[in-house]
């Protein structure tokens, strides 16, 4: 790999090296049709990650755009969102529903535990909910939304489901065909960033509607919106040689590349492996009296929220790691300075996490905590070894 450090924050993940080369191609014209043809694939691989006939929106931005889009396009000004939030990332659903005159109701767990769906059932009971947002996996917290248990309650009460799958897409089921516990009990609108579970640089926003969720936007008269109008990139997302708002060229044909890895993978096996990891580096983490937020019926396949023994620090912790070719993440609000955050997603590998397993202790035993280096990388091994078996 091409990378000198290993980038283990929760996104962007480490980039490969093919989708490097891809990213360095040619900068064409967004109406050659070389890269149209391009364009028009990365849209076709959107909807087999998602598994969707509604329509799938490639555009320039982050991940946030990509919940602008969803909320913008199916939520009028004074209609009521219900925001379910694990952590940090599903509060930002607050202020961006706020921002466009949506009235707002938010349901929070503690941090590291989930919110119930019987409460959920109780407040979507008060009524007149036009779309619930869920965080798949909360990247503050490591948590996971179990959407067996709440999608069928969310449809229940007539509401649309939005999914935020920013840290999640393609490493945990977001099947738009799946039904959950009944018909029509489907995902709405699922979206994502390009930088963090499909593992290709920041720039890239990617959301898929249902026919539903289309439907939502129908209803609306016009929209708050311009860029993110979804009616402004349907006729470009059926046909990309039109023009509506340059396409990211580079970043373009870097999702064609990182999609094609996912799709040789496969979805079910990505899933499969990212489980893996995530028991790997949580159980062997906790060999050194690292212990995850999240329990394990609850955690995040794809990135993980480590809290520090006693008397570790954490700047120089995580510099140290740094200066081993390691990049972490720090935590969040109340846990800032109490835990770091690891990334095990996308195209990162099970020897750069055994690899990071190792440096970890090393770099509690330099810092004074005697720590089983030998006995935690056991226990990452046998993690992975199921993974083959
Ligand atoms: C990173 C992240 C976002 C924000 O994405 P940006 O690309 O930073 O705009 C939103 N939701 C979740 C769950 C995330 O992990």
């Amino acid at each position: 790999m091409r990378n000198e450090e290993m980038l283990l924050i929760p996104g962007p993940t480490p980039v490969v090296d093919s989708i490097y080369e891809a990213l360095a191609g040619e900068t064409r014209s967004h109406t050659d049709p070389r890269f149209v043809k391009i364009y028009k694939h990365t849209i076709d691989q959107t909807r087999k990650i998602f598994n969707t006939d509604g329509e799938v929106f490639v555009v320039a931005g982050s991940g946030t755009v990509a919940m602008e889009m969803a909320i913008v396009n199916t939520i009028a000004e004074g209609e009521k969102l219900l925001v379910i939030s694990q952590g940090y990332f599903g509060d930002r659903f607050i202020k961006l529903g706020q921002a466009f005159g949506i009235e707002v109701d938010v349901l929070q767990s503690e941090w590291g535990q989930q919110v119930l769906p019987e409460d959920i059932d109780r407040k979507l009971s008060e009524g007149n909910y036009k779309a619930v947002t869920v965080t798949h996996a909360d990247t503050s917290t490591g948590v996971a939304a179990n959407l067996e248990a709440i999608v069928p309650v969310i449809k229940k009460h007539g509401a649309l489901v939005i999914v935020d799958g920013v840290c999640a897409s393609t490493a945990m089921d977001e099947d738009m065909s799946k039904e959950y516990g009944g018909p029509g009990n489907t995902l709405d609108i699922v979206l994502t960033g390009s930088q963090k579970a499909i593992g290709v640089p920041p720039g890239l926003a990617l959301v898929a509607f249902n026919q539903a969720a289309l439907d939502a936007r129908a209803a609306m008269e016009r929209v708050q919106a311009y860029y993110c109008d979804i009616y402004n990139w349907i006729p470009i997302m059926h046909d990309p040689s039109k023009y509506f708002a340059t396409p990211a060229v580079n970043l373009i044909y870097a999702l064609e590349e990182g999609l094609r890895i996912v799709l040789e993978e496969g979805i079910d096996a990505r899933i499969k492996r990212h489980q893996a990891y995530g028991r790997a580096v949580r159980q062997s983490l906790a060999v050194y009296g690292m212990k995850a937020l999240a329990s394990e019926d609850v955690a995040a396949p794809t990135l993980s929220c480590i809290q520090y023994p006693e008397g570790v620090n954490d700047a120089q912790f995580r510099a140290a790691m740094a200066d081993k070719g390691t990049i972490l993440s720090g935590s969040l609000a109340h846990l800032a300075g109490k835990a770091f955050r690891i990334g095990h997603m996308g195209n990162t590998t099970a020897d750069m996490l055994e690899k990071a397993v190792m440096q970890v202790g090393e770099t509690l035993n330099e810092m004074g905590h005697q720590v089983d280096i030998a006995k935690a990388v056991e226990v990452f091994s046998n993690e992975i070894k199921q993974l083959a078996a």
